[in-house]
C-alpha cells in the first residue's frame, strides 16, 4: 500500500483505488543551456477501464509525463522525482529490467507517427509477434495466429496476407491500426495514446477513435489520451487534466471542464477553437503570447504573462505565489470561485456560445 503524502506544491487527488497513480511528479532535463523543468509537481489518478484526457499546448509536459510513466525518457540527462504507482508497482525507482516487463505486458503506448514506432526492416506481423513471444513465451506459430487475429481485430482487410507486408506497404491509417495491434497484443491494462490521430484525415481519425473505444470495452484497458484537440477529448475521455507549462491547471470530468471551465488557460484554449456548428467566418480568440521557456519559467502562476486577470487578484499573488490545484474538480488559480463564475458568465460563455 502506498502512502500518499500531500505536499504544499501538489496536493494529491482523492481516490486510493487508482490503477495508475501519479504523485508530485517532477521531471527535469539537463541541457547545454541549463535545467528544463518539464514537469513540476503533477498528481493524477486513473481507474481501470477509464480514459483520462490530458490536453495542453506543445511543451506543456503532457508527452514527457507519459514517456516517464513508461520509463522511456533519457535516463542519463533526466531527473525524475515523485511517485508513479501502476497496479501497486512503483515505477520511478524500478530497474530497467522491471520497466521492460511493464512495457508491453502491463502498459503500452501508441505514438502519433507509426513510422517512428515501427521498424521499416521487419514485417508488420513480426513486429506484432515479437512482444507477444517475449512477454508470454508463446511459440512462433501461436504468435503468428495471434498477430493475424489482432490485425483482424483492428480492421485490417485480408489479415492472413497483410501480416507479411512491411510498414511502407500500409496506408497511414492502416499503419496506425497496426500500431494499435502491436500495443494491444499482450492485452495491457494501461494504454497511453499520444496524439494517435493527429496525422490522419478526419474520416480515418474518427474510425481510429471508434476502434480505440471498442477495443477498450473489449480489453478493459485504462487509457491516457494525450492531445491538443479538445474535440477529440470530448469524444474519448471520462476525465480531463489541463496542463500548462509542466503543471496541471484544471481537472474534472470532461463534461464539467468543457461546459463550465474554471481556469483562464482553459478559457483561452476553448476560445481559440472553432465551435461545432458555429459560423465559419467567426473570429477565434487566440491566447496572447507563447508558452514560456521551461529553462526559466515565470514565477508564481506560470500562466501570468498571458493571463488577462492578474489585476483582479489582490497583493500581486499571481506573480509571486504558485496557485495550488485542490482535490477533485478544481482549477489552480488565485481568483476566487465567485470571481471565476462571474468572469465566465459575463465574458467567456458568450464567446463559447
Ligand atoms: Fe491568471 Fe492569476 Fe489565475 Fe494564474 S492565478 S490563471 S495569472 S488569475
Amino acid at each position: 500500500m502506498t502512502t500518499v503524502t500531500k505536499t504544499e506544491d501538489s496536493p494529491a487527488p482523492t481516490g486510493s483505488e487508482a490503477f495508475l497513480s501519479v504523485r508530485d511528479l517532477r521531471v527535469q532535463f539537463s541541457t547545454e543551456d541549463g535545467i528544463v523543468k518539464a514537469v513540476d509537481g503533477l498528481s493524477f489518478d486513473l481507474e481501470r477501464g477509464k480514459t483520462l484526457g490530458i490536453v495542453g499546448e506543445s511543451g506543456s509536459g503532457k508527452s514527457v509525463t507519459n514517456l516517464t510513466v513508461l520509463g522511456l525518457h533519457n535516463k542519463k540527462s533526466t531527473t525524475v522525482d515523485g511517485e508513479i504507482i501502476l497496479d501497486g508497482q512503483e515505477l520511478v525507482t524500478a530497474t530497467e529490467r522491471e520497466l521492460e516487463k511493464v512495457r508491453g505486458n502491463k502498459a503500452a503506448m501508441i505514438f502519433q507517427d507509426p513510422l517512428t514506432a515501427m521498424s521499416p526492416y521487419y514485417t508488420v506481423g513480426r513486429q506484432i509477434m515479437e512482444p507477444f513471444m517475449k512477454h508470454t513465451g508463446a511459440s512462433k506459430k501461436d504468435a503468428r495466429i495471434r498477430a493475424i487475429d489482432m490485425l483482424e481485430k483492428v480492421g485490417i482487410p485480408q489479415p492472413k496476407q497483410r501480416v507479411d507486408d512491411y510498414p511502407h506497404q500500409f496506408s497511414g491509417g492502416m499503419r496506425q491500426r497496426a500500431m494499435i495491434a502491436m500495443a494491444l497484443v499482450c492485452d495491457p491494462d494501461l494504454l497511453i495514446a499520444d496524439e494517435p490521430t493527429t496525422a490522419l484525415d478526419v474520416t480515418v481519425q474518427a474510425q481510429i477513435l471508434d476502434l480505440l473505444k471498442d477495443l477498450q470495452q473489449e480489453f478493459g484497458s485504462a487509457i491516457v489520451f494525450i492531445t491538443h484537440d479538445l474535440g477529440v477529448i470530448s469524444k474519448m475521455a471520462d476525465d480531463l487534466l489541463v496542463m500548462y507549462a509542466g503543471r496541471a491547471v484544471e481537472r474534472g470530468s470532461v463534461s464539467e471542464v468543457l461546459r463550465t471551465p474554471q481556469h483562464p488557460y482553459t478559457w483561452g484554449l476553448l476560445s481559440s477553437m472553432p465551435r461545432l456548428g458555429g459560423d465559419i467566418n467567426e473570429a477565434l480568440t487566440p491566447i496572447p503570447g507563447a508558452p514560456p521557456s521551461l529553462l526559466n519559467p515565470p514565477t508564481g502562476c506560470r500562466f501570468h504573462p498571458r493571463c488577462g486577470f492578474p489585476d483582479q487578484v489582490s497583493g500581486g499573488r499571481c506573480t509571486t505565489e504558485r496557485p495550488l490545484l485542490a482535490d477533485g474538480r478544481a482549477a489552480a488559480c488565485h481568483l476566487t470561485s465567485e470571481q471565476r463564475q462571474t468572469i465566465f458568465i459575463d465574458r467567456i460563455k458568450p464567446r463559447l456560445g
